[in-house]
């Protein structure tokens, strides 16, 4: 079986879907890799890095398409139409987001697995490509907070006076957010965060956070898998004032809070905006599926009052090896229970691999995503 590695075509992704190491696991399971000449290049790995690991390596995408039992991307190919019939594809398909993309996969009677569905189960953690990538986005975001901000983020006591620590306000206390509450802390700012799932509030103080907390009522906020649920806007509105409030007194807010397959929820007000200092820094995370403040713009700075919002909407690809890394080995994992003597076996009735699969021989195999794509 030949397992296929594209050169990403998404404007600023310098993420490779496989590492050299990971090349040489797969050649141990005696399955052969190709690589698309130039595609580890911006995570700092050469074509002689993957030759050296025992890949061979092409330039002719069409006949690489041809040859691939498997391909592996990080983001989705633009050109699944190309691709030959019974491909298995394996990436960031962006099945919710994005359903209607994906029906030239249906149509070409590919077999496509997203990882943004392989199931939050223990015998899965090591394949978990979104928990991967969230943490290396809530590190980046302080960095670059930290870097923008016009004051230090430590306490510091000089010659000269104290200088009092940054306070940062951090949004959804999941994967991104406890990276960034750890990060923030690290460089010695003051953290508070907020999340509707009152598990968060433990994981916040153990990082020496202080958790702010809404009275819901006794509403349910979280589902059986554990992620937030879409609130009323009337809880909604709850968080908001008491953002709105703690807004104030912070210079760094960064937002991580979303809904699977929903609109992200808007946590920040324009008058929670500019109730902050001059001066004062957002970074919304979430500005891929709308934002968690009202007045952030995907991928532009918003400046208002001197209050500078960013949205960046590939933070991993700004940190290609790590990411690369880590999202290397997420699919080897995932590949390697797959391959058998070298041989693929699919089985769809494995409780990780049916729960990824999103089109199947000519059929949607996953009922959200047909359901989103009938109603788009
Ligand atoms: P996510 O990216 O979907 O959301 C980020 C955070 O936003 C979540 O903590 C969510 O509660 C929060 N949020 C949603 N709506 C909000 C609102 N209105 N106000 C404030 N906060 C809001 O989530 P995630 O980071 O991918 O993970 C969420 C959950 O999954 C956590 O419980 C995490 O521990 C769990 N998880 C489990 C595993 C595993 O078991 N293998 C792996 C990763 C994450």
């Amino acid at each position: 079986m030949n397992i296929v590695v594209l050169r990403e075509t998404q404007a600023g992704e310098a993420r490779v879907a496989l590492m050299p190491e990971s090349v040489k696991k797969l050649i141990g399971l005696k399955a052969a890799v190709t690589i698309e000449s130039g595609a580890g290049t911006n995570a700092s790995r050469s074509d002689d890095d993957y030759r050296e690991a025992g890949a061979e390596i092409s330039d002719d995408r069409k006949a690489l398409l041809q040859g691939a039992d498997v391909v592996v991307a990080v983001n989705r190919p633009e050109d699944l139409s190309k691709f030959k019939p019974g491909t298995i594809v394996i990436g960031f398909l962006r099945p919710l987001d994005e359903p209607a993309a994906l029906k030239p996969a249906l149509e070409s009677n590919l077999t496509t697995f997203a990882m943004e569905l392989v199931p939050r189960i223990t015998r899965a953690q090591s394949m978990d490509a979104l928990s991967s990538m969230a943490t290396v986005a809530g590190y980046k975001a302080v960095i670059i907070a930290a870097e923008r901000l016009s004051r230090m983020f430590p306490l510091l006591m000089t010659a000269a006076g104290t200088v009092p620590p940054a306070k940062v306000l951090v949004l959804g206390a999941g994967v991104a957010g406890l990276q960034a509450i750890a990060t923030a802390r690290r460089l010695g700012a003051v953290v508070e965060a907020y999340d509707v799932r009152k598990a968060a509030g433990e994981q916040v103080r153990s990082l020496g956070a202080n958790f702010l907390e809404v009275d819901l009522g006794g509403l349910k906020t979280e589902d059986a898998g554990g992620y937030a649920v879409e609130l009323s806007d009337e809880a909604l509105e709850r968080g908001r004032q008491l953002i709105a409030k703690h807004a104030q007194t912070n210079d760094v807010i960064i937002t991580t809070a979303q809904v699977p397959g929903r609109r992200a929820p808007v946590l920040l007000t324009q008058a929670a905006v500019t109730g902050m200092k001059p001066g004062s820094i957002i970074i919304d995370l979430a500005g891929s599926t709308g934002g968690n403040c009202v007045l952030s713009k995907p991928d532009e700075t918003v400046d208002v009052n001197g209050i500078r919002i960013f949205a960046p909407l590939n933070l991993p690809a700004t940190v290609p090896v790590h990411a690369s890394q880590l999202y290397s080995r997420n699919i080897t994992s995932f590949l390697t229970p797959l391959i058998k003597d070298g041989q693929l076996q699919v089985d769809m009735n494995d409780d990780v691999v049916g729960p990824s699969c999103v089109t199947h021989e000519g059929k949607w195999m996953n009922q959200r995503v047909a359901a989103a794509v009938a109603g788009s």
